[in-house]
């Protein structure tokens, strides 16, 4: 078994020839890789669930600023 940086075991996906490893994700917070079984970035110490709320907050906000700017162009 293999132990990721943080410490904790790495988690164990199944090798099957021919099929790419499972991809790693990139935490919303702090933009390191992180597992895609992982509740919580070992890097920043932020919890996913929370973080993930916090960027779709500010896609939103950033979509309705995009939306306003158009209006004001007139497009
Ligand atoms: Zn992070």
């Amino acid at each position: 078994m293999t132990t990721a940086r943080d410490g904790l075991p790495a988690p164990a996906f199944p090798r099957v020839k021919g099929r790419l490893p499972p991809q790693l994700m990139r935490c919303p917070g702090c933009g390191q890789h992180l597992y895609p079984t992982a509740a919580s970035c070992p890097h920043c110490g932020g919890k996913l669930a929370v973080l993930r709320r916090k960027q779709l907050k500010a896609l939103a906000k950033a979509e309705s600023a995009l939306a306003s700017l158009q209006k004001l162009f007139g497009e």
